[in-house]
């Protein structure tokens, strides 16, 4: 048993919060949403990583809020990542349980070019355009193939479109599809219980990584800002996250994290003055970093670069901070 990891938690008579530890660092743990129907029946929210350990744990902790896992009838994840859908096809498999995601993410899991991006064939033609020196390649490689995480095969049993409903005994959950994380990410409103199910979409601490999916046209990070402002209508709702802990506050969080990518966007738009065209690894280590850009090695320099080269490309296309400000004020 992990030191740091919080005991299953009542959100409500009918909700449970059970945290799954996760096999690497950060985040620790994915928090798993229980779900008991007014039938008996059970229901999960991401249910996270599968290892032996949490097929046990899951179980042991359900036992623990005196529920049985064999009444599980449905598993909804936020997105198809490992440590949101990872546990689906085993709990499927186990308990005859249907597994729900969004319509637009079962495409993206049935696109096999998604793996594309762990291909390091792709990435060292990446790290060229990026200008990264030649003798930075190998931590990045290695970080880079340490972070791959195993992606599910699966076939859902039911997809849900923006804005569908999905009745559960008990519980009616109305989808809002928020792209930005990944392409397909499912938030869930219980408008009954004044909750919000927000996946990785938005976390109470964490920023989360944008565009962390298959590569496409579209840009995960104006497609992020727009899915914050579409959580609006729940701002007084209390926030269930996939990871950290529950919090009420959504207004300010989704302030935070705008504000967040507004003043990265800013600082490219100031740089982009005498950088010009220059590649991303120019522009990044002109910016700030909480870990002061020598403090990045490995998977933080990765993913500095990266968010980098989204901000840039945004500031590229013509998007600029205070045109999007005055957007937000006139509403
Ligand atoms: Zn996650």
């Amino acid at each position: 048993v992990t030191k740091d990891l919080p005991a299953p938690q009542r959100i409500d008579e009918a909700v449970w919060a059970i945290a799954l530890p996760l096999p690497y660092g950060q985040p620790a743990y994915t928090l798993c949403y229980v779900l008991l129907g007014d039938d008996g029946t059970l229901h999960l929210v991401d249910p996270g990583w599968d290892t032996p350990e949490n097929r046990a744990s899951l179980r042991a902790a359900i036992s623990v809020i005196g529920l049985d896992l064999d009444a599980l009838s449905t598993v909804i994840a936020s997105h198809y990542h490992a440590d949101h859908l990872g546990l689906a096809e085993h709990l499927r498999e186990t308990t005859g349980a249907a597994v729900v995601i969004s319509d637009v993410e079962r495409a993206v899991l049935a696109d096999r070019a998604r793996s594309s991006r762990h291909d390091l064939e792709a990435y060292a033609g990446t790290l060229e355009s990026w200008g990264v020196p030649p003798e930075r390649h190998a931590e990045l490689d290695a970080a880079l193939v340490a972070a791959s995480v195993p992606v599910h095969d699966l076939e859902p049993d039911r997809e849900l479109r923006d804005g569908e409903v999905l009745e559960l005994p008990g519980h009616r959950l109305s989808s809002v599809i928020t792209p930005g994380h990944t392409e397909g990410h499912l938030c869930l409103v219980d408008h009954d219980r004044a909750v919000i199910y927000t996946g990785d979409h938005v976390l109470p601490k964490v920023n989360p990584g944008l565009g962390l999916g298959r590569v496409t046209d579209r840009d995960p990070l104006t497609d992020y800002l727009d899915s914050l402002e579409r959580l609006e209508p729940y701002d007084a709702f209390r926030v269930l996250p996939g990871h950290e802990a529950p919090f009420s506050g959504l207004r300010q969080r989704r302030a935070e994290l705008a504000q967040h990518h507004l003043h990265r966007i800013g600082e490219v738009v100031r740089l982009t003055r005498f950088l010009g065209d220059a590649p991303i690894w120019e522009y990044a280590s002109r910016m700030t970093w909480s870990l002061g850009w020598d403090g990045l090695h490995g998977f933080t320099l990765h993913s500095a670069l990266y968010q980098t080269e989204q901000h840039v490309k945004l500031v590229r296309s013509g998007y600029h901070p205070f045109r999007q400000v005055a957007r937000d004020r006139s509403l």
